[in-house]
């Protein structure tokens, strides 16, 4: 058994002082408070409070929408060059992600499928087998095909798909069924038949990459969509008298919406009215990091899009392609732009996703959860991550 002390402690809904987390086989066996509970003589005891006066303990951060990092983009990567990703997420707090693909060739897609589900099955299969402490490959988040030409972003026009079930179903087969994440344009031809069927999967089927008037963007909630796509990038803009699927998306109280908070694809006062909007509950943090995340600037892959990088704003042919944002650093954008405490930021990074994407006890510290938790400064940076109980250098 494992004991760890720390200053402080985010479920995150709840604070605790003075924490004590009891782990066992990799799992969270208690949770409480030094001043009500002893240690038992035979646990090993990690005091985080001693290295880090103010530790605080908090889960660790579940990334919904990652392409890439540390010079490897997700749907090229080897699955032996996936642990140098895996290994650079823990070191900015996340311990388990979503490999998010992009509007690619439908069979150069499948391949990719099928190479991210054998490194998700390993991970689930080895919980405590691994050499090295790293983030988990959770399931799969479809960015495309079934997006719209109007607001592509940097998605190839050539590889855009109509819906079909069909299609949606080869891209699942070829994922043996780890697609847990599915961004589409609901005003496509096809689209709510997609969104229904994807949903009946118990897949988070997300509204994005959109020109979707109000009434189409409520037409995708009703078959099946909950949740909205990096906010107002790729988006029709948000039009007083025609206000869009913007509307719907900052005014519906039941879907979940994400935000890239690296000051450079949303502006800040941006960032506030989305909280605002959002709260606590539904306000999601992504990355959408590229392979050029803790890297220096240069040319890099986006699937089969060739990304520039300057001064940590990657762009393919003038348009904002993805970012190097992590997401440590987007917890603590979210503290300075909108004056969010550290815990609710920490929120919108944990359980928010988590449970937006129905992923059981991740996001959080709780009984029989995983033991997946980030020690942070009071400021927001790591100081250290656990991965099912284990320290990553
Ligand atoms: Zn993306």
């Amino acid at each position: 058994m494992i004991v760890l002390c720390a200053h402080r402690l985010y479920t995150p809904q709840q604070e605790i002082q003075n924490p004590l987390v009891f782990i066992e086989d990799g799992t969270i066996s208690s949770i409480s408070s030094r001043d009500h509970k002893e240690i038992p003589r035979h646990a090993e005891v990690v005091d985080l409070a001693k290295d880090f006066s103010d530790a605080i303990l908090a889960p660790g951060f579940v990334d919904i929408h990652m392409h890439g990092g540390a010079g490897l983009d997700v749907m090229r990567a080897s699955s032996s060059e996936l642990p140098h990703l895996n290994q650079f997420l823990t070191r900015h707090g996340v311990t388990g992600y979503f490999p998010t693909t992009v509007a690619a060739p439908l069979n150069q897609t499948c391949a990719a499928l099928e190479r991210l589900a054998d490194t998700i099955e390993a991970a689930q299969s080895s919980p405590s087998g691994n050499a090295t402490v790293e983030a988990l490959p959770l399931g799969i988040h479809l960015e495309g095909p079934f997006l719209s030409h109007q607001r592509r972003g940097v998605h190839p026009p050539a590889y855009l798909v109509e819906p079909t079930v069909q299609i949606f179903d080869r891209l699942w087969q070829a994922a043996r069924g780890h697609v847990c994440m599915m961004t589409i344009a609901p005003e496509l031809p096809g689209a709510l038949e997609v969104i229904a069927e994807a949903a009946r999967r118990k897949v988070l089927v997300s509204l994005g990459h959109s020109d979707a008037t109000l009434e189409a963007a409520r037409d995708g909630v009703k078959a099946g969509a909950r949740h909205a796509t990096h906010t107002f990038n790729a988006m029709r803009p948000l039009d007083h008298r025609e206000p869009g699927i913007l509307a719907e998306v900052l005014t519906d109280t039941e879907l979940t919406a994400d935000i890239i908070v690296d000051g450079i694809h949303v502006a800040p006062e941006i960032v506030q009215l989305f909280l605002h909007a959002k709260g606590i509950d539904c306000a999601v943090l992504i990355t959408d990091a590229t392979a050029a995340a803790g890297m220096p600037d240069g040319t890099y892959q986006l699937g089969p899009i060739q990304v520039e990088v300057k001064e940590g704003r990657c762009t393919a042919d003038g348009k904002l392609a993805g970012s190097v944002l992590t997401m440590d650093l987007a917890v603590r954008n979210v503290t300075q732009f909108a004056g969010w405490s550290l815990q609710d930021a920490v929120r919108a990074a944990t359980l928010n996703p988590a449970k937006a994407a129905i992923l059981g006890r991740h996001g959080q510290l709780a009984l029989g959860a995983e033991a997946n938790l980030v020690v942070l400064s009071p400021q927001g940076e790591v100081l250290r991550t656990f991965v099912r109980g284990r320290a990553a250098s």
